[in-house]
């Protein structure tokens, strides 16, 4: 491994985000430093995997050396370690492009993941980031990288200490490989264990043992390379040959994660389309899950030979699974763009999307609380199908799980749900907000708690969206327990709990001066019998939005005109009761407290009085007068 002599080199420095980021990887990610085998294996078999669906393009890449392999040299005693493919390859300009700057998205949010971050905890997530590359910087004080892209007559020459420049330089094609890139590690002092036999090959075999490309072992520069992994693709194994650990170990190299997958799938679909799947559920949240462009992370292999792993493959609400489709039906020849569009893609498609489905489904079944941790990780991005995936919306109900009002914390099904229903009870009611313990306890579900029916309390943001698309579970409609009238007349209340009197005329005759008091601020104001211990609240028309819904979307600055609430007023309350008796004298408290009751109503929905000076004005003349 002698060094390569420097012709014309230039020094440039890093893109500022890449300067930071590299100071953070040697800075605050010091554990599990193995981590840069991963990565740097990871990088050369993707090489190798471009070069394979290049030459089915131009067969002349491989040239006399079709096998493709990765080779580590290790060189303990200079205290220097080497990565070596014979896959794509890197001309000069990409060597600056890809190591040089960071035009990922995935850089700045992994800077703040890091900076957040307990030491240690760091490095799992390094190669979910696309900045797999620098953690070399974590073992090496120097890092070399010599490259000829494939089919080029010129080799350059990247090199780096990693405290802020690069140099670049063109080398005699002798120094480099003949196609393909070494990545050259000299080691730091606290980092010579990396360049022994026996901890290279552990490690490499524990990390990467599944990559779909042969890894060789080389224990010094001038020994023979021994193979030490097979590269014959996993998904390819029959299943019962293979154990959990494989499947684990493989999920990690696969996705960058460090946890135990929740659910592995590995089958071969046989009819129409022939095609392997091997796809994980992981066991814990990936950092991307809520990232705007929603997507998925399946790879598209044909015959072995990768194809992209921009296939969508699995719908969008489904993108937290992690693995791969390898297909035998379809044509290796034909571009991406094509193999996107075909009938044949969307036949896997839908057979893909179905089975996970169908796998979490037996998971409820088979073993509850690993599905609830399942649903605790991915729920609110499931949902997203309810109005997403019209065809598919029953089977996502079904695998739905809810906190309600009777769930005391606990996760329940529709299925729970319906065997719970009250005799007269026709609809699942739900009420959305963004706090679990203040929606519970909200006043528009008095009335049901009263008569002991269930609520679903929807706090996650996508809920407000799917439940205005119309659902029923069962032949039962999904109601909203705060918009339009409650119907709960119908239901007998719970033992203990008296009847509501009907309102008195008094009380009527109130209700109807606060509608002509409040004018079109509100649609409507009417006795309630949702109401059981507050005085009022508020409730949205029986057609349009939920009021949830209406707060989403005015917040988002896409909301033009707010529809207008329903005052519910509680004729039973004391204080209705007192105000109700007032005299026609007192018009002016009158009007006051039709407008506090309003602004009541509002603030327990977590709102601003609707008028705050107002607000202020009438609230000091009611208690002026109350203190005499
Ligand atoms: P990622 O692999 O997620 O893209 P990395 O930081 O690991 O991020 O690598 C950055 C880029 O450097 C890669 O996308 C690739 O273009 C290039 N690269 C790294 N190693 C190699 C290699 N051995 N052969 C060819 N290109 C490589
Ligand atoms: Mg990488």
């Amino acid at each position: 491994m002698s060094a390569a002599t420097e012709t014309n080199a230039t020094t440039r420095p890093f893109e500022a985000d890449v300067a930071k980021l590299l100071h953070l990887m040697v800075h605050s990610v010091y554990s599990e430093k193995d981590v840069f085998f991963r990565e740097l294996i990871a990088n050369a078999a993707d090489a190798c995997e471009k070069l394979r669906y290049e030459a089915l393009s131009d067969g002349s890449l491989l040239g006399e050396d079709p096998d493709l392999r990765i080779t580590l040299t290790l060189d303990p005693e200079n205290r220097r370690l080497s990565v070596e493919d014979n896959g794509i390859g890197m001309s000069e300009a990409e060597l600056t492009d890809a190591l040089g700057t960071i035009a990922r998205s995935g850089t700045k949010a992994f800077m703040e993941r890091v900076s957040g971050q307990k030491e240690g905890e760091n490095s799992q997530f390094i190669g979910q980031f696309g900045v797999g590359f620098y953690s070399a910087f974590m073992a090496a004080d120097k890092v070399d990288v010599v490259s000829r892209r494939a089919g080029s007559q010129e080799a350059s020459l990247w090199s780096s200490d990693g405290l802020g420049t690069y140099s670049l330089s063109a080398i005699d094609l002798g120094e480099a490989p003949a196609r393909g890139t070494r990545v050259t590690l000299h080691l730091k002092e606290d980092a010579a264990t990396f360049a022994e036999s026996y901890t290279a090959e552990h490690t490499v075999k524990e990390q990467s043992g599944h990559v779909p490309v042969p890894i060789f072992l080389r224990e010094k520069p001038d020994a023979e390379p021994k193979r030490i992994t097979d590269g014959t693709a996993l998904w390819t194994r029959p299943k019962s040959e293979i154990d959990a650990q494989e499947y684990t170990d493989f999920y990690r190299s696969l996705a960058g994660q460090f946890d135990d997958p929740a659910l592995t799938l590995h089958y071969r679909a046989e009819g129409v389309q022939e095609y392997s799947v091997l796809a994980f559920v992981p066991g814990s949240k990936p950092f991307d899950l809520f990232d705007p462009d929603r997507a998925g992370r399946m790879k598209l292999y044909v015959r072995r030979v990768f194809i992209t792993d921009e296939a969508e493959i699995l719908p969008r609400y489904l993108r937290f699974v992690r693995g791969l489709v390898d297909s035998s039906d379809l044509p290796l020849n034909v571009s991406r763009e094509m193999i996107q569009e075909s009938r044949a893609l969307g036949l896997i498609r839908k057979g893909v999307a179905n089975r996970v489905l169908s796998e979490m489904n037996k998971l409820t079944e088979k073993d509850a609380p690993a599905y609830t941790r399942v649903w605790e990780n991915f729920g609110p991005v499931l949902k997203e199908g309810l109005y997403e995936d019209f065809e598919r919306r029953d089977t996502l109900l079904a695998l739905s799980r809810f906190k309600t009002t009777a769930s005391g914390g606990e996760w329940r099904s529709l299925k729970d749900y319906v065997a719970a229903m009250k005799e007269g009870q026709s609809a699942i009611y739900f009420a959305t907000g963004t706090d679990l313990d203040r929606l519970a306890s909200s006043p528009q579900i008095e009335g049901f708690r009263a008569r002991g029916i269930e609520v679903l309390l929807l706090t996650d943001q996508v809920d407000s969206f799917w439940v205005t698309s119309g659902l029923d579970f069962e032949g039962k409609p999904l109601k909203s327990a705060t918009q339009g009238l409650a119907d709960l007349g119908s239901i007998p209340l719970s033992e203990g709990e008296a009847a509501p009197a009907p309102a008195s005329e008094e009380a009527s005759s109130f209700i109807a001066f606060v509608k002509s008091t409040l004018g079109d601020i509100v649609s409507d104001v009417r006795a309630s019998d949702r109401l059981t211990t507050s005085a009022v609240c508020l409730v949205a028309p029986e057609t349009g939005m939920d009021r949830q819904l209406e707060r989403l979307l005015a917040s988002a600055g896409r909301l033009d005109k707010a529809a207008k609430p329903i005052l519910e007023i509680n004729p039973r309350h004391d204080l209705v009761e007192r105000l109700s008796r007032l005299g026609d004298t007192e018009t002016g408290l009158r009007e006051d407290a039709a407008h506090l009751l309003f602004d009541e109503a509002r603030i327990a929905d977590g709102e601003a009085p609707l008028d705050p000076r107002g607000f202020s004005d009438r609230l000091a003349r009611v208690l002026s007068r109350a203190a005499g």
